[in-house]
């Protein structure tokens, strides 16, 4: 694909924004919906098709089971947004309502060990005002008969704000409004940086084109490619792309009911799609860093890896039929697979907003909202993300989330 690059109006922005995608654009309504905050903003995205960004290959899943409150409080925040997405974006006649088709996230269990983590992870979120119940095997099949639970210990599932949002409808509505009110998307990539004399500051960014635009602040919003971005302030992050495959399959006896988005104790994800068709995630075992543009199907995991253990679990997915498969890009944080965020300790114009690993899209209301607020007050109003700042990883304290999938 080639791409027309486009020039930016102006020399100089308060913010500047690296990457578009759902991260990008919610921070940049966010700023743009803020009255305390008339500054011009600039959204530099290398592919305007998206089709390469994390945001294109994600589930569109929300859940509240996370085993840290917090997360489970960004979370909730995602739900009140996807619900009342036209209160929060002026009751916009192109702005659709949204809903979220709550199948649950169904976690299995298979040994002892993760049936505690199970449970306490439930009084985590019980706490936070989750409705997460635990089933045993026998409560799990009279409720969910096509499930195989011979060798489960415990299931738990929310039924409540868990389950599939049309991402790509809140992408858009984001995108068009914060357009409208001023914010500049433009399609180049930023290639290199320039910083102050002293180092403490990043003065510039500079695009393919050739263009040198100069910025009051940064964000880092570039998804798996965060950790190239970083490295042309001379900043590391630890984010890097690791492959997750997706299949959508369509079963040849369909469930009669809707299949929550059932996590395997093997890691093999699957959800109802509709239409007795399915949409099912994994990795390989070995799970390495791949290069950015690495897209290439893995052909042999399906037969070999994903199918079997599917059909194990549900035994009516032996008949079913492929109907589209594709490679996406995790921005994996290799530290602790959370967030990154806030700005830098030493050039501190220089913000975060990456390695969200698989929980990305249902952060990005809350994140969003609070990128915005760091980038404005330099601190969080609403929700204190502060646990997330990146300095964490210098001084070594990693939030440890146990339902990372
Ligand atoms: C298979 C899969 C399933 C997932 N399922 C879920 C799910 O069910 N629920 C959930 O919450 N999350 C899910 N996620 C995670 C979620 O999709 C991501 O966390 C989220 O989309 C990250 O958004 P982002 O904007 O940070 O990154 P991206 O969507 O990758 O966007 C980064 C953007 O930055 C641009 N960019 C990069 N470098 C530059 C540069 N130098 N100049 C200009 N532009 C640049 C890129 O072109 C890209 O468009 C899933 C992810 C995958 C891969």
């Amino acid at each position: 694909m080639t791409l027309e690059l486009q020039n930016p109006q102006h020399k100089s922005y308060d913010i500047i924004i690296i990457g578009g995608a759902i991260m990008g654009a919610s921070t940049a309504w966010f700023l743009s919906k803020n009255k305390d905050f008339r500054g011009s903003v600039l959204v530099v995205e290398r592919d305007p098709t998206y089709v390469n960004s994390s945001t294109m290959h994600t589930n569109s899943c929300m859940r509240q089971q996370f085993s840290t409150e917090l997360n489970v409080h960004i979370s909730q925040f995602a739900a009140d947004f996807v619900k009342n997405i036209r209160d929060h974006m002026d009751a916009d006649d192109l702005v659709p309502e949204l809903s979220i088709q709550n199948f649950g996230y169904m976690y299995l269990a298979d040994n002892d060990n993760f049936a505690d983590v199970l449970r306490e992870s439930q009084q985590v979120q019980l706490n936070a005002g989750a409705e997460t119940q635990l089933l045993s095997p026998d409560q799990i099949k009279l409720k969910y008969p096509f499930y195989n639970v011979d060798d489960i210990v415990l299931g738990s599932i929310n039924l409540r704000d868990e389950g599939y949002w049309d991402g790509t409808a809140v992408f858009d509505a984001w995108r068009r409004q914060s357009r409208k009110a001023g914010v500049e998307y433009i399609a180049n990539e930023v290639v290199s940086m320039t910083k102050s004399a002293n180092g403490t500051k990043v003065e510039s960014v500079t695009l393919k084109s050739g263009e040198v635009i100069a910025c009051g602040k940064m964000l880092n919003a570039s998804g798996p490619r965060a950790a190239r971005t970083a490295k042309m302030a001379g900043i590391e992050v630890p984010v890097e792309p690791r492959k997750r495959y997706s299949w959508i399959f369509a079963a040849e006896q369909p469930l009669d009911q809707d299949l929550p988005l059932t996590i395997d104790p093997s890691g093999v994800h699957v959800r109802e799609n509709g239409g007795g068709t399915y949409q099912c995630g994994a990795h390989s075992d070995i799970d390495p860093a791949v290069a950015y543009d690495d897209f290439t199907m893995d052909f042999d995991i399906w037969e070999s890896h994903v199918w079997p253990i599917l059909a194990t679990r549900i035994p009516q997915f032996e008949a079913i039929k492929i109907q589209s498969e594709w490679a996406g890009h995790y921005a994996y944080n290799t530290f602790d697979h959370n967030a990154i965020m806030g700005p830098h300790n030493n050039i501190t114009n220089f913000y975060f907003l990456n390695g969200f690993s698989g929980h990305g899209l249902q952060q990005s209301p809350a994140m969003g909202r609070g990128s915005a607020e760091m980038l404005i007050y330099g601190e969080y109003k609403s929700l204190d993300l502060s646990p997330f700042n990146y300095n964490r990883i210098s001084t070594n304290t990693p939030i440890i989330e146990k339902a990372v999938i």
